[in-house]
């Protein structure tokens, strides 16, 4: 059995994250075809037991005390499960012992058992929450989520949305998009949703390691722009992208490239607001030029303006 407190391990969105999985197996309420844990074995909505709880928070508190000594710190725990963390009947006690330690507790759920009041009780405890909203349309959802067959998607977006409306910490969602399917029309009803859950913060994702079903494909940059759009049009700032791994980017480049790189891995740019940071800059257009031949970034039209978006692989 792997250990279940591991890291920390650098996140972009959580700083240095100290992870928990709570699970054993792969135990999940989804079955996403973009898994990067692989297939899901065991499909379940039911809560059970997992491990001792105290004796988990114990695990984690050790290992705080470890890194420590070493001179290390630390921004979250996070439990970060290859399953659904909410599955674990326990989950609000262990949350709450390592909270009640002075240390930031975080966790990555799929949001499918908000439903549950005791879920919701349970995520209640910890300082950020991220939820999941792939999509929204039922065959949609089905198709990328193959979720456990009892779960319906509008019980899922009713118990996100009312955990929203009693939560104090941070609550952020994730939206994965995958390629060869139509969000012409899914890209507004998302960020209809969006809005209702009115996160803190919404990523916008791409698959960026190798997901449980070979066929998945990162989407086009078209449709991930048209997203991103359609929820910036609802949330503004917000909305932010995530389509590369999040450590060890950039550092081989020059300044203004690397900035304007970082910006666009995370908010595509109008060209013209490219010529605003290079202006600032007192560069040349010359840096998107390389940026472009390098493979890097690419320029691309939508709804008639023109965009310099980072370049997926
Ligand atoms: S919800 Fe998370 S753990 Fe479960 S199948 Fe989907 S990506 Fe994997």
């Amino acid at each position: 059995m792997s250990e279940p407190v591991f890291g920390p391990v650098p996140s972009r969105r959580l700083g240095r994250s100290l992870g928990v999985n709570n699970i054993i197996g792969k135990t999940c309420s989804y079955n996403c075809i973009y898994c990067q844990a692989g297939r899901t074995r065991e499909l379940t909505i039911e809560r059970r037991k997992f491990y001792d709880p105290e004796w988990l928070a114990d695990k984690v508190l050790h290992r705080v005390s470890e890194l420590e000594r070493n001179g290390e710190k630390i921004d979250y725990v996070t439990f970060v499960p290859n399953g659904e963390p909410s599955l674990d009947i326990n989950i609000g006690r262990e949350a709450r012992a390592i909270r009640d330690a002075g240390l930031r507790t975080a966790v990555i759920s799929n949001g499918s058992l908000l439903w549950m009041e005791d879920v919701r009780s349970d995520l209640g405890v910890f300082d950020l929450v991220s939820v999941k909203v792939d999509a929204v349309t039922p065959r949609l959802w089905r198709m990328i989520n193959r979720p456990h067959p009892y779960l319906e998607i509008k019980e899922i977006i009713e118990g996100i949305k009312q955990f929203s409306h009693g939560y104090r910490g941070v609550l952020i969602t994730e939206t994965m998009l995958v390629g060869n399917i139509d969000y012409s029309e899914e890209a507004g009803r998302i960020a209809e949703v969006l809005e209702a859950v009115d996160p803190d913060r919404a990523y916008i994702m791409v698959p960026v390691r190798p997901p449980a079903e070979k066929h998945v494909r990162p989407p086009s940059t078209h449709t991930l722009l048209m997203v991103y759009e359609a929820v910036r049009s609802r949330l503004g700032d917000r909305v932010v992208v995530l389509q590369r791994p999040e450590e060890g980017e950039f550092t081989a480049l020059g300044d203004l490239e690397k900035e304007i790189l970082s910006i666009i891995s995370v908010h595509p740019l109008r060209i013209d607001q490219v010529e605003e940071i290079i202006r600032r800059h007192g560069g040349s257009m010359d840096v998107v030029d390389k940026l472009v031949e390098k493979g890097l970034a690419e320029i691309i039209v939508y709804n008639g303006r023109k965009y310099l978006v980072r370049k997926m692989h």
